[in-house]
């Protein structure tokens, strides 16, 4: 009964992820999608618990408490500006489980580790550990424990290949032989350096594609764990995982215009050191600044306005009044857009998840290539806590940290507004040209006060109209 429940639950879990994957690739599907990546990953859970192999639940129910209660508390208690970091964190720990199953397996197995499960272990030790450090570095980098920008030194590229061909050296020499068990700790303290030295030359504007990388990783050492354990829900799991990480890095390199060979080697994100210096260096320039009442007759008067989302509008929660302002607008005969960068905000997705969380209609928000071109013919473009997203320096720049990322193209809109609460820079520590131009106006405070006093502007200037 249990042997035969076991593969259906594998098999259901499978379909599931699967199903959970395509959900999530439309925010009307996503929440369905995402219920149903659980419900798999439950089955998995189910299915492992009944392996006649297992003796003793004790200390596994202690681990499932224990587990659930720091998941609930993450998830309930870390905000929605901290995923990536939460992430990080996530990939960390699945990997370090990863590659700590690989270690038992070896020391236990040592005598009778045939060719391809040697192969697997070792993929899955080299891979875990890499990622373990990696997504430590990440979480570090995020979190602003260690310093965010790209380090770089002379030769890094020539020490960080050295590294790994040791590494995969050694990995090579235990599954020809894998009796040489002084190897095996070698190995592990190579994949570890390896990891930490892959993140420390990525920064700024990168670090997306490099969580995406980590995850792919992880998800690679998983399955490769599934076949040294022989468990098929690993196998299919870490595969999605891996595969779909993986592509995940490859559009969003491209969509930051990296090549696919420093996906590959990681050494994405590597930066002229004078140039990051001088980077962060705000000017003191004038800019012109506008007053809630100026910039509501403005946008009073404008028949097409775009709005541009950025990381500051999700730290102060601004979504809701930004679309009461654009249902204001619309309400008077205006055409109301949304702008989505493909790495606004501090995830994938992060722009589309407060807006539909506003409850703005899915068809009002556009990807970045869908609303390029549409910047030339809109009266408004306004900027709401974004910036590198907007930096024109990524296209004119070529020793800007940013140089190559696609950027939206406000300051194409006859008139440009841009909310942040002063001149400070984003994520990549640059300053943006953009403020500085003769048609930026610049609402300066926070993103939810503005779009506050926006609404009741707004209002009063057609209540007025109504009189
Ligand atoms: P940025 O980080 O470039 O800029 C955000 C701006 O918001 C800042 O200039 C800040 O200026 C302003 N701001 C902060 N708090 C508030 C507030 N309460 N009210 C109003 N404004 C505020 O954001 P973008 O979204 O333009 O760009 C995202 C950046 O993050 C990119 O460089 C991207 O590569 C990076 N990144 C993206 C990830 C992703 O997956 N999306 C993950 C990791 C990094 P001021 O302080 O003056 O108000």
């Amino acid at each position: 009964m249990r042997d035969d429940a076991i593969p259906l639950l594998y098999l259901a879990a499978g379909a599931l992820f699967i199903v959970g994957l395509r959900g999530i690739t439309h925010p009307r599907t996503a929440r369905r999608g995402l219920l149903a990546a659980a419900l798999g990953m439950a089955a998995a859970v189910v299915g492992t618990l009944l392996q006649k192999d297992l003796v003793d639940y004790r200390w596994i129910l202690v681990a499932v408490v224990v587990g659930s209660l720091i998941g609930g508390a993450m998830a309930k208690y870390m905000p929605m500006t901290a995923m990536p970091e939460r992430i990080a964190l996530s990939h960390a720990f699945g990997a370090l489980a990863a590659g700590l199953v690989g270690t038992a397996e070896y020391y236990e197995r040592t005598e009778s580790l045939g060719v391809f499960i040697a192969a697997a272990l070792m993929f899955e030790v080299l891979l875990g550990f890499i990622t373990f450090t990696g997504s430590l570095m990440a979480f570090g980098k995020l979190k602003g424990i260690l310093p965010g920008r790209p380090t770089v030194f002379s030769g890094q590229q020539v020490v960080n290949l050295l590294l790994f061909t040791a590494a995969a050296i050694a990995a090579v020499w235990l599954v020809v032989s894998p009796s040489t068990k002084a190897l095996f700790p070698v190995l592990i303290t190579l994949a570890a350096l390896f990891g930490i030295l892959l993140v420390v030359p990525i920064g700024g504007a990168d670090m997306p594609t490099v969580i995406s990388l980590l995850n792919s990783y992880a998800g690679l050492s998983g399955a490769a764990m599934g076949f040294v354990l022989d468990n098929k829900a690993l196998i299919v799991a870490g595969s999605l995982d891996g595969t779909s990480g993986f592509m995940l890095s490859i559009i969003m390199s491209r969509a930051m215009n990296r090549s696919f060979r420093n996906v590959l080697f990681g050494a994405f994100g590597h930066v002229d050191s004078a140039a990051a210096k001088g980077a962060g260096a705000a000017e003191e320039r004038p800019v012109r600044s506008a007053s809630l009442d100026e910039a509501a007759m403005l946008l009073e008067a404008a028949r097409d306005v775009i709005v541009v989302p950025g990381y500051g509008l999700a730290v102060s929660q601004a979504q809701h009044r930004i679309r009461e302002v654009g249902e204001i607008l619309e309400r008077s005969g205006a055409r109301v857009r949304y702008a989505i960068h493909p790495v606004a905000g501090r995830m994938p997705g992060h722009m589309n998840v407060l807006l539909a969380e506003a409850d703005v209609p899915y068809d009002r928000i556009l990807d970045m290539d869908e609303i390029n071109s549409d910047f030339a013919q809109a009266d408004v473009a306004l900027v709401v806590g974004a910036n590198d997203v907007t930096n024109p320096a990524a296209r004119t720049q070529a020793d800007s940290p940013i140089y190559g990322m696609p950027v939206l193209d406000v300051a194409a809109a006859r008139t440009v507004m841009v909310v942040k609460r002063g001149m400070n820079a984003g994520f990549a520590g640059v300053d943006n040209e953009l403020y500085y131009l003769e048609k930026t106006l610049m609402l300066f405070g926070d993103a939810k006060d503005v779009a506050t006093g926006l609404v009741r502007e707004l209002e009063e200037a057609s209540r007025s109209q109504r009189l």
